[in-house]
């Protein structure tokens, strides 16, 4: 279990950083690295300038960029994953911008979830467990389903007792590892096809993997006492849609260069970690906290990982990551 420096625990939001290896290219340009990891749960700027501007970044961990992901899992996911497993709905993202490692990083903590889960599972020969699958993607406000875009554009509907629902999503009963391995890949294709026909797409869609975990104990053992949690494990458009500040000089064709559910997540996630003098939480006003909203805040877990390059030509970038970062403890 990670030790915990600050708040974060106690609000239930879990906020690592992880920093991944210059890329080829950046080596190629010569590009500098910008900040110095100075223990386990902090990251400063090598460049006072940028310092005095930072303060000392201190967060429940910091991965440097040689740690491997089933650590980052392990330190910065495991704990909000599992807990799903206890009826407690989870959300795990990658915040950062983009080329920062998010879809690499939630690749392989979605593949450390699922081996873990089943590990658990198992090991729990008591309890009776069901395993659904659902997968969507939010492009400019528009939910689509992953596991079939024909279907295209879904509604969000209010229940009174589920809250917001997704009205049509495919919600696959799962039958083992193997089987939910290969649902994740279909979704992973599906996502790639819209890639090709608008190239900037994944830097601006939110992509959300949600497993539902039911599970009861089995009729002999007595009491029956049932469970249900959903765990989300989420790939977020790039965070230089989150500013508004960033999209002040540069005009797209489309008006949708201000992505609504990004800008909207960092002020629920801000405001939940503010605590109960925050007052309102704007959860419907975007489509992503709207789908989040039983899974972010209440007795719900979240864990924040946020990515970032460690190089000089980022750093403006990396230090908004940072900020956001600090908002969430
Ligand atoms: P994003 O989803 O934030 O746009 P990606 O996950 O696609 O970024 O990562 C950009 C590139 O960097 C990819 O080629 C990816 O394989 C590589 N990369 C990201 N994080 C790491 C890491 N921790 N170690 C090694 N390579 C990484
Ligand atoms: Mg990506």
């Amino acid at each position: 279990t990670p030790s915990t420096p600050n708040k974060a625990r106690e609000e239930n939001i879990l906020v690592t950083v992880r920093v991944r290896p210059l890329s080829s290219k950046e080596v190629a340009a010569y590009d500098l690295i910008a900040w110095d990891i100075t223990d386990e749960h902090t990251i400063v700027s090598k460049n006072l300038y940028h310092e005095r501007h930072t303060g000392s970044n201190t967060f429940d961990k910091v991965f440097d960029p040689s740690c491997p992901t089933w650590k980052v899992y392990e330190e910065g996911a495991r704990d909000v994953a599992l807990s799903a497993l206890n009826g407690i709905n989870a959300t795990i993202f990658a915040y950062g911008q983009t080329s920062s490692g998010k879809t690499y990083t939630m690749r392989g903590v979605t593949e450390h979830a699922v081996k873990d889960i089943y590990e658990h599972i198992n090991l729990t020969p008591e309890r009776e467990y069901v395993l659904k699958f659902s997968a969507l993607e939010i492009y400019n406000e528009t939910v689509v389903d992953l596991l079939n875009r024909e279907s295209g554009s879904l509604r969000l509907l209010d229940d009174p007792e589920r809250g917001t629902i997704v009205d049509k999503l495919i919600e696959e009963v799962i039958k083992d590892g193997q089987h939910l391995r290969h649902l994740i890949s279909i979704c992973e294709a599906q996502r790639q096809v819209g890639e090709t026909a608008l190239n900037d797409k994944s830097s601006r869609s939110h992509q959300i993997i949600r497993l539902t975990i039911e599970s009861s104990l089995r009729e002999d053992s007595g009491c029956v006492k049932s469970f249900l949690a959903n765990l989300n494990l989420v790939d977020l458009a790039g965070s230089e849609r989150s500013t508004q500040t960033n999209t002040v000089g540069i005009r797209l064709k489309e008006g949708s260069h201000i992505n609504r559910s990004l800008l909207t997540l960092t002020t629920v996630i801000r405001k939940l970690s503010d605590g109960k003098r925050s007052g309102h939480i704007p959860y419907r006003n975007s489509k992503l906290t709207r789908i989040l909203q039983t899974s972010l805040g209440g007795n719900a877990r979240t864990a924040i990982i946020c990515t970032m390059s460690p190089a000089l030509s980022h750093v403006d970038q990396s230090r908004n990551t940072l900020k956001f970062a600090t908002s969430a403890k």
